[in-house]
């Protein structure tokens, strides 16, 4: 199953195009895409019966997509999940569970949008893997974490490295949440429609140039391990997000450095799932 957000109401993708769910539903499921994951299992047994033919599909412009949990209890994002990238960062690859931090819910967005470039010139890309939580998870164990995931989406954890790293507790949280800093999308895929969820092939692009391209079988931390470790010490409500890591390939880890610049355009993708694309400009100064 494709469910997703098409503009601000709850969405079935389909070969045929975009099905609203209250419509389609006669109003057995509401239009807020948040709440979709209250009622996980009863929308996923809705949607397997649903004859697709007999329903009203459409066509949809990916710019009118909103990202597919957009009001989460909770935001997750982890640091340092890839080997490679701990090496680039010049860090050690973490022993135990990777450092934790969120990305706030008003850095959400859609798939498809423009990103205003926060001054001094260091906003760096991080594709990532998404995770929606689909039932409330405490303790779970790895073997049966899977079954707490309502699905995988894209994601892009952009950070603005100068405020990330400053300072002698640096602002992870708050450098990785300037507006637009987390989209994702285009929609959630339920984990039956992927081949192996454990080993997707995620990559990002500027203006063409591939910059990232890695597998998520190479996280040091899978997606089941990360929810065994968070559900272990914090509950995860439905429709939590949690972003997994990047691999390498990052702008702060090159030589020279090198970050996003006015004009340019980012092209993120996951194999299986879909892609984003934002394009980045300067803000235009108060006045002008
Ligand atoms: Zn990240």
């Amino acid at each position: 199953m494709r469910i997703g957000n098409l503009s601000g109401r709850l969405t079935l993708f389909t070969e045929r195009g975009a099905v609203d769910v209250e419509k389609a539903s006669e109003g057995r499921f509401g239009a807020d895409p948040q709440a979709a994951y209250q009622d996980w299992d009863g929308l996923r047994s809705w949607a397997a019966g649903l004859d697709a033919s007999s329903v009203t599909a459409v066509e949809f412009d990916p710019a009118d997509l909103g990202a597919p949990a957009p009001a989460p209890a909770q935001v997750f994002a982890i640091g340092l999940n890839y080997r490679a990238h701990a090496e680039e960062a010049g860090l050690a690859a973490p022993e135990g569970l990777p450092p934790v931090f969120t990305k706030f819910r008003s850095a959400l967005a859609g798939p498809v949008g423009t990103v205003t470039l926060p001054p001094g010139g260091h906003t760096d890309w991080e594709v990532e893997l998404v995770v929606v939580i689909g039932r409330h998870a405490e303790r779970v164990a790895a073997a049966d974490a899977w079954g707490f995931v309502a699905g995988l989406t894209v994601g892009q954890d952009l950070s603005e490295r100068i405020g990330q790293l400053a300072g002698s507790a640096p602002q992870f949280s708050l450098a990785k949440s300037h507006p637009g800093f987390a989209p994702m999308g285009p929609w959630l895929v339920t984990v039956d429609e992927l081949d192996d969820p454990d080993d997707l092939e995620l990559s990002c692009a500027i203006d063409g140039e591939t910059v990232q391209h890695a597998r998520t079988s190479d996280l040091i931390f899978s997606v089941p391990a990360l929810i065994e470790a968070l559900s272990g010490l914090v509950p995860l409500y439905a429709g939590d997000v949690i972003f997994t890591g990047t691999p390498a390939g990052v702008g702060m880890g090159r030589k020279p450095q090198r970050f996003l610049r006015h004009g340019e355009e980012l092209v993120t993708r996951i194999t299986g799932i879909g892609e984003l694309r934002q394009r980045f400009v300067d803000a235009v100064p108060e006045g002008a």
